[in-house]
């Protein structure tokens, strides 16, 4: 590690190594130079373009200029024992009253970027830990059902957890898309994995966006996911509403956006997910 840190520039002396919980895939520790702070993840479990693809994700969010994400200093894999380590700018900060508002404005700005015409994107990434393919298509519902609802539904059959009535109506949901997911709303960079615990707070209250899992599509994608769990305050809503209404058939769409979400989580977790599950397909096989 003090060998990655001088060739990063600092060439002061580790003072102290601290593990961070919280994540569920890697390790992570705070560390601390003479100099500065750094978040530092480290894994071995995991492809060796893990940690590329996440820095990827976050050069794409930075480039758009509007909401702030970790500097990335560092990412390497050594190929002798498989180990992968990234290192970034420690994020470190309490919410202000202006944190939420913030979030939902420069969420608002990021969506709003102009970013072409195609959906999808041009290289793989990771939801949790399982590998997300893509390819850039001219119709996002063709893109929602191939490359994100049924590779998740042949996981689930592939794990047993999709079989009978819960596989024929997802099945026939698929059939079906086109008659509730639109084919060209507008194309927004999505961060692709915004729950609660992928935002943090820095200092003087600013939000950061971490742990991307980028895709250009509709932005209620995006929406839809931050309302399953909880970790998003009122006003965050209130302030992108100002800036980027949701359009009005969002209530219609959510549950259909959220199934993504539900089904990485069933493959991820198991059968906790699966009656949340049943109940949307129950609701869209009516
Ligand atoms: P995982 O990728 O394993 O899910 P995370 O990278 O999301 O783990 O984060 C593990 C913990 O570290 C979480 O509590 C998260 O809030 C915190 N964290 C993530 N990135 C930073 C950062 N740049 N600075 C400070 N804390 C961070």
């Amino acid at each position: 590690m003090q060998e990655k840190i001088k060739l990063m520039g600092d060439q002061s002396t580790i003072e102290k190594v601290q593990p961070v919980s919280g994540g569920d895939i890697n390790q992570a520790y705070y560390v601390q130079t003479a100099n500065h702070q750094y978040f530092v993840k480290t894994n071995q479990d995991v492809p060796a373009d893990f940690f590329q693809i996440e820095a990827d994700g976050l050069d794409r969010i930075r480039n758009t200029e509007t909401i702030a994400v970790p500097a990335v200093y560092h990412v390497d894999h050594d190929a002798a024992d498989q180990e992968m380590t990234l290192i970034m700018e420690w994020i470190d900060g309490r919410p202000t009253k202006q944190t939420g508002n913030w979030l939902g404005e420069q969420l608002a700005a990021m969506h709003t970027t102009d970013v072409g015409t195609q959906y999808g994107l041009d290289q793989r990434t990771y939801v949790g830990a399982l590998t997300q393919n893509n390819h850039w298509y001219d119709n996002w519902v063709d893109y929602y059902r191939d490359k994100r609802l049924r590779p998740q539904m042949d996981l689930a059959i592939t794990n047993g957890r999709m079989t009978g009535i819960r596989q024929a109506r997802l099945e026939q949901l698929l059939v079906n898309l086109e008659r509730f997911i639109p084919a060209k709303p507008r194309v927004s960079l999505l961060h692709g994995d915004l729950w609660g615990g992928n935002w943090l707070t820095g200092a003087h209250g600013q939000p950061y966006l971490i742990d991307p899992s980028v895709l250009y599509g509709d932005h209620l994608f995006e929406i839809a996911f931050t309302e399953l769990f909880s970790g998003f305050p009122a006003h965050f809503y209130q302030s992108y509403q100002t800036s980027f209404p949701l359009e009005d058939y969002y209530e219609d769409v959510k549950p259909l956006y959220q199934l993504f979400y539900l089904l990485v989580h069933l493959n991820l977790f198991g059968e906790a997910y699966g009656s949340s599950v049943d109940r949307l397909l129950a609701h869209y096989s009516v």
